[in-house]
């Protein structure tokens, strides 16, 4: 992939250096949230942003949007944490900048070795003396009134995490595009995603009010300091990127805590195509996310492991000491995750009825695996094996086969399941719950052995056609054998 020397931080840092650092973005909040009025009396915030490797005028329109727009009395300082950056335009010229323009508000903390996100945003914390501490990427811009609204819910009741609801700045042409109200959830291997909010918000009929969400994207988030420091914070053993922002829902919702998202306070926030530090994010989320399953998960942290094709027992990767966080979630007394399944993220999909799962491999085809094949096609197929998503096999109680990555919300379509149709010589890839005929989506399997359909009796085998190529396909059976990579218990 080419990137042009001005995308090199996932933007369009040519153009930003055009746009003036005092400009307005749209309003997009609900029409009702201009008209509502707060106390006078609200608590001080400090700003924290972080930052490694960013263009020094983004940075600097982020400050400038937090002073534009955040009551003068309502700020008590900004936070910069440089996390180890290399660019020498963001030491000595960031710092005599923002010293000049706004003298004794700005503080500017650097980390002596790059700490990841994570941590970067703990050492904001320490510096930040303001009774609410707010959160922020480099690369977000503010609308008017973002503020009272978070504040005065946290005046309220110090246990609500607040998140501004995101806008998103256009990386290539910096235009902003208002995002529809919604919660944030996340999949299984613990990627958070924007879902809808929740029935009852909908039935209120009135887009101003706070959105319970079971979890935060992670970019713009506002609780007060000593709340944040009483529930530990973010986890410190987590590296680069990932997981946190799943954690702290999961924290504050079971240890006496809420999240909400605040329709009429909205922070804009830049999508990058791609990270200025790291081209391997997906491992440390991975790391990261079973930080999050051995802490806080319960019996259902092998949800995790599946999500990520892991096996259960030595999954091959060192998560570090994770006795501090048990012991952490053991005396703030919190409630098990079940709990908040059941009451804070009740449509996410559970598969309890899983036995095996992971790539399957035919002993008769060497370095191919069944896989979901293009979407549109609905048939499985061969390929060569990679093991991720589209390769997930899930074999259940019922004798169900799923295939591919395991599904989020019951909103969300599910993983589609092996089905014998009679008429085809083809594996079809349906929606289970639709397949009226119980016996034609149920397979006997088990480990080293024949997969075969219980309505018609017929196998999943491997055709080897020599030059035409290797196919999937349904007939008597001849023995073809299949193993499975991990199993349950
Ligand atoms: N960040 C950091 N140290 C790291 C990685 C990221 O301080 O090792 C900062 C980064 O500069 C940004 C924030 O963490 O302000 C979130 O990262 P990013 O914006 O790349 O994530 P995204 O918002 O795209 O998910
Ligand atoms: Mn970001």
């Amino acid at each position: 992939q080419h990137w042009g020397p001005h995308e090199k931080y996932g933007y369009n840092s040519y153009l930003s250096e055009k746009i003036s650092l005092d400009r307005s973005i749209p309003d997009y909040r609900p029409t009702k949230c201009k008209e509502l009025k707060y106390s006078k009396d609200l608590p001080q915030i400090s700003i924290i942003f972080i930052f490694v490797n960013e263009a020094l005028s983004v940075i600097l329109r982020s400050v400038h949007s937090a002073v534009n727009h955040t009551p003068a009395h309502l700020l008590k300082e900004i936070i910069l944490v440089d996390d180890n950056s290399d660019e020498e335009e963001l030491k000595a010229p960031l710092e005599e900048y923002v010293n000049k323009r706004y003298p004794g508000l700005v503080k500017v903390v650097r980390n002596q070795k790059r700490e990841g996100l994570i941590r970067a945003r703990i050492e904001g914390w320490k510096a930040a003396t303001g009774q609410i501490t707010g959160f922020f990427d480099a690369h977000v811009e503010f609308t008017a009134g973002w503020a009272e609204p978070v504040l005065s819910r946290i005046q309220e009741n110090r246990r609500r995490v607040i998140l501004p609801s995101i806008d998103n700045i256009k990386q290539d042409n910096f235009e902003v595009q208002r995002y529809e109200n919604s919660a944030h959830g996340y999949s299984w291997e613990l990627w958070c995603m924007y879902i809808s909010p929740p029935k009852d918000w909908w039935d209120a009929g009135d887009p101003s009010l706070p959105i319970r969400t079971p979890a935060m994207i992670g970019c713009s988030f506002v609780v007060h300091r000593k709340f944040f420091g009483e529930i530990g914070l973010l986890d410190p053993g987590m590296d680069v990127y990932g997981g946190e922002n799943i954690e702290l829902g999961i924290k504050v919702w079971l240890c006496g805590g809420s999240m909400e998202v605040l329709p009429c306070s909205r922070v804009a926030h830049i999508e990058r195509k791609k990270k200025p530090y790291n081209n391997n994010i997906g491992f440390y989320t991975k790391r990261n996310a079973l930080r999050v399953a051995e802490v806080w998960m319960d019996d259902y942290k092998w949800h995790v492991y599946i999500a990520w094709n892991l096996p259960l027992e030595n999954p091959g990767i060192d998560i570090g000491d994770v006795s501090e966080r048990k012991a952490l979630r053991k005396s703030l007394k919190c409630k098990n995750f079940q709990w908040y399944l059941d009451h804070v993220y009740p449509e996410m999909r559970r598969y309890n009825n899983t036995v095996a799962y992971g790539e399957l491999r035919n002993n008769k085809a060497k370095d191919v695996c069944l896989d979901q094949g293009p979407q549109e096609n609905h048939t499985a197929i061969l390929y060569p094996c990679h093991g991720w998503g589209p390769q997930l096999a899930r074999y259940t109680k019922e004798g169900f086969l799923h295939l591919g990555a395991l599904g989020t919300t019951t909103l969300l379509p599910d993983t589609r399941c092996l089905v014998d149709n009679v008429k085809s010589r083809f594996p079809q890839l349906l929606d289970c719950e639709k397949v009226k005929s119980s016996l034609h989506k149920r397979w006997n399997f088990i480990q080293n052995g024949a997969i075969l359909n219980k309505g018609t009796g017929r196998c999943l085998e491997v055709e080897n056609r020599g030059m035409a190529g290797i196919d999937l396909i349904l007939r008597s059976c001849t023995g073809q054998r299949w193993t499975i990579k991990n199993f349950i218990k």
